[in-house]
């Protein structure tokens, strides 16, 4: 068993069952003994499908699912159709909290196909929300409601309780938006993210018998990035261990990145006082990273006063230091950094995809990909704007999910007249009044002959070809495939002529065009993929991974392109050259943690640091811009107080701070 492993990684993979940590810093290799782990335990007789693993992205659950079949030897051996062989489940825990609803959703009064609103759907429904409240939008705007509810449900805060937790005036109207908000989201039959977390920790806490059945379903549990839970990930895992207390989770205290969203690094410190008996293993040989690199993170991280100190020691050779760049401006430090990558790419024989650039802003990509295209360097963004955020995916998309459930108001209200169809603004407020009144969805309404009698000819003909779409679309999903389905949707509603009529240029209407290809793109591979494949699966599915990233990009990264990540988003990979761009006070740190200026956002915002160049195999480079553009002027910047860390040159965490108080004077 030891081929590939050491003898602290043999020892937590070999280690069958119990509670079991891995405590261990970045590149040591924890990631491989979950995969090893969970291959040995099948070796050993564990079911596969008594197996659950939980990872952070989906991306890493794909990864993880490959290398378990490589492990086994099912690599090459594709799954014929209908096959059914036993697999672990492996996947995030959103995705795995969406299959546990999706069985008991109804148990806490949600439809079991309950839309999954993304966040321009929570958009619209937080805007009818503060009209409603008569909330002026200076006071409390969507984005503001909406963080303020996000962050109560990352603390599992409920709506009752908001009002005792407020203590801002913005927290205050919040917490009355709050309960609205989730009235709303209830009765359009719909779960935002937070919810697909917390309401399945509600419904294991007043469901016992779902719960016990739902952690029947297996006999391990492993978690991987455990740093980064948040309590209902932490009160779910329980749950789901507490029987059997198989439970293996690993992590890095250093890389726990999420505190803004909710993790709290607490749950893997205090891991022993949940669990005493539980097994420890230390792991401290880095495989990742070239010595020199590693000893610049190591130097960094020392910074951070509060942790657990762990050794982490170089496998590989020294290799090349790393660099500090100093550019102009940030146009140039873009130019240069692109400059570099294709002289890499050209001369030295680097493959485009083991390159990264690394940023810690969505608006710093911008630059970067425009001298990417310009240098003809193919290139994939991950962690921020996704493929199906783009408009006619939205409203494409918007239609699946009203067919899948048409009391979804969201979408119907999107597409009730795209492409026009005579539903006047007028008629769809004259529908929406009555929806109202009776405590019905839209949808319901328009199916009364009464009312819609007394619309206008041409809103009359609306709802009745808005009817035939529904049932043309449904029709063909049952007697054919979800493929064909989607077919018939795009020739009922003409949609291609609604882009024709609203871009002007060739190449933009071929875009949009290729945009809705890959849409039809992804169902068909959703179909090949699964037995079970229906609409509210692929819906789910899209979800899932469209906050990651949309399936044409995960198809890109395979024909080898550049990888543009924000830190947040690199987490847990790994790339031979890896360029950690706009080094300075205000990108990184964040503006908002040199606001607070306090020491636990600096911290945050170091481990950060940390998580980004300990992605580097081989070359890393730090570059920052001397000045850089706000609302158009060149600002004058401040180098990152990571960088005099990095360096040695500051000595102690507040030195920095103390030098530039010195120079302002
Ligand atoms: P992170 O903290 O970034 O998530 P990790 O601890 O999960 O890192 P892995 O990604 O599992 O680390 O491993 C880092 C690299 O080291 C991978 O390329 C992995 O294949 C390699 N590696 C791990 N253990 C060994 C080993 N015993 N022998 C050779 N290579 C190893
Ligand atoms: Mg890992």
């Amino acid at each position: 068993m030891a081929h590939g492993l050491n003898p602290a990684q043999s020892d937590a993979v070999e280690t069958l069952s119990g509670p079991l940590l891995v405590l261990a810093g970045a590149g040591t290799g924890k990631t491989r003994v979950v995969t090893f782990r969970i291959a040995n335990l099948i070796r050993h007789g564990t079911a596969p499908d008594r197996i659950l693993a939980v990872t952070f992205t989906n991306k890493a659950a794909g990864e993880m699912k490959e290398r378990v079949g490589e492990l086994l030897g099912y690599a090459g051996k594709r799954k014929k159709r209908g096959e059914k062989r036993p697999e672990p489940t492996i996947s995030t825990f959103h995705a795995h909290c969406v299959r546990v609803l999706r069985r008991h959703a109804t148990a806490l009064g949600y439809p079991a196909k309950f839309s999954i609103y993304d966040r321009s759907d929570q958009e619209s429904l937080a805007r009818e929300i503060l009209r409603l409240l008569r909330l002026p939008g200076t006071a409390l705007k969507p984005g503001d409601l909406l963080g303020i509810i996000s962050n109560w449900k990352n603390e599992s805060i409920h709506p009752d309780q908001a009002p005792m937790v407020a203590s801002t005036d913005k927290e205050h109207l919040a917490a009355a938006g709050y309960r609205r908000y989730q009235e709303g989201l209830k009765t359009r039959g719909a779960m935002d993210f937070d919810d697909l977390l917390l309401q399945t920790e509600v419904l294991f806490d007043q469901h016992p018998e779902i719960r016990d059945a739902e952690a029947g379903k297996f006999d391990h549990v492993l978690v991987d990035e455990y740093q980064d839970t948040n309590g209902s990930q932490y009160r779910i895992t329980k749950h789901l261990a507490g029987k059997h207390r198989n439970l293996c989770v690993v992590g890095d205290d250093d890389q726990s990145i999420y505190a803004w969203r909710g993790a709290d690094v607490t749950h893997i410190l205090n891991f022993k006082n949940d669990w005493p008996d539980a097994k420890i293993v230390c792991l401290e040989a880095n495989y990742r990273s070239c010595g020199a690199i590693l000893e610049m993170a190591n130097r960094l991280i020392k910074f951070n006063a509060e942790r657990h100190d762990k050794v982490l020691r170089p496998s590989r050779p020294d290799g090349v230091r790393p660099r500090i760049a100093q550019h102009k401006d940030e146009t140039k430090e873009s130019q240069s950094v692109v400059g570099e990558i294709k002289h890499l790419i050209e001369n030295e024989h680097i493959q485009p995809r083991d390159i990264a650039i690394l940023f810690r802003t969505n608006e710093q990509p911008r630059l970067f990909e425009t001298e990417l295209r310009k240098a003809d360097v193919p290139y994939v963004m991950l962690g921020s704007q996704s493929f199906f955020d783009r408009r006619e995916v939205r409203d494409i998309v918007a239609y699946l999910k009203w067919i899948d459930q048409p009391d979804d108001e969201v979408s119907l209200l999107r597409i009730i007249n795209t492409p026009s169809r005579g539903m006047s603004p007028k008629t769809v407020k004259t529908l929406m009044e009555h929806a109202v009144a009776d405590g019905v969805s839209i949808w319901q309404i328009m199916q009364r002959r009464d009312i819609v009698a007394d619309l206008s000819p041409a809103a009359q003909r609306g709802v009745a070809d808005l009817q035939s779409v529904f049932a043309d679309v449904t029709a063909r999903a049952k007697s054919e495939s979800l493929s064909a389905a989607m077919d018939t949707l795009l020739t009922r509603t003409a949609y291609a002529d609604e882009i024709n009529r609203l871009y002007d240029e060739p190449e933009d209407r071929q875009n949009r065009m290729a945009s809705l290809g890959e849409v039809a793109n992804a169902i068909g591979a959703f179909e090949d993929n699964r037995d079970d494949a229906d609409l509210t699966g692929f819906l789910a599915d899209i979800a899932l991974s469209g906050r990651e990233m949309g399936n044409e990009k995960d198809k890109l990264a395979m024909q080898n392109a550049v990888w543009l990540l924000t830190l947040h988003a690199a987490k847990g990979l790994e790339f031979p050259v890896v360029y950690m761009v706009g080094m300075e006070e205000g990108l990184l740190p964040h503006s908002r943690s040199v606001k607070s200026g306090r020491e636990e956002d600096i911290a945050e915002e170091r481990r950060l640091c940390y998580v980004g160049i300990t992605r580097a195999q081989e070359q890393l480079t730090l570059s920052m811009a001397l000045t850089r553009r706000k609302w158009g002027k060149p600002v004058p910047t401040i180098p990152s107080q990571f960088l005099y860390e990095v360096t040695g040159q500051a000595t102690n965490p507040n030195q920095f701070r103390k030098q530039r108080k010195m120079a302002r004077r």
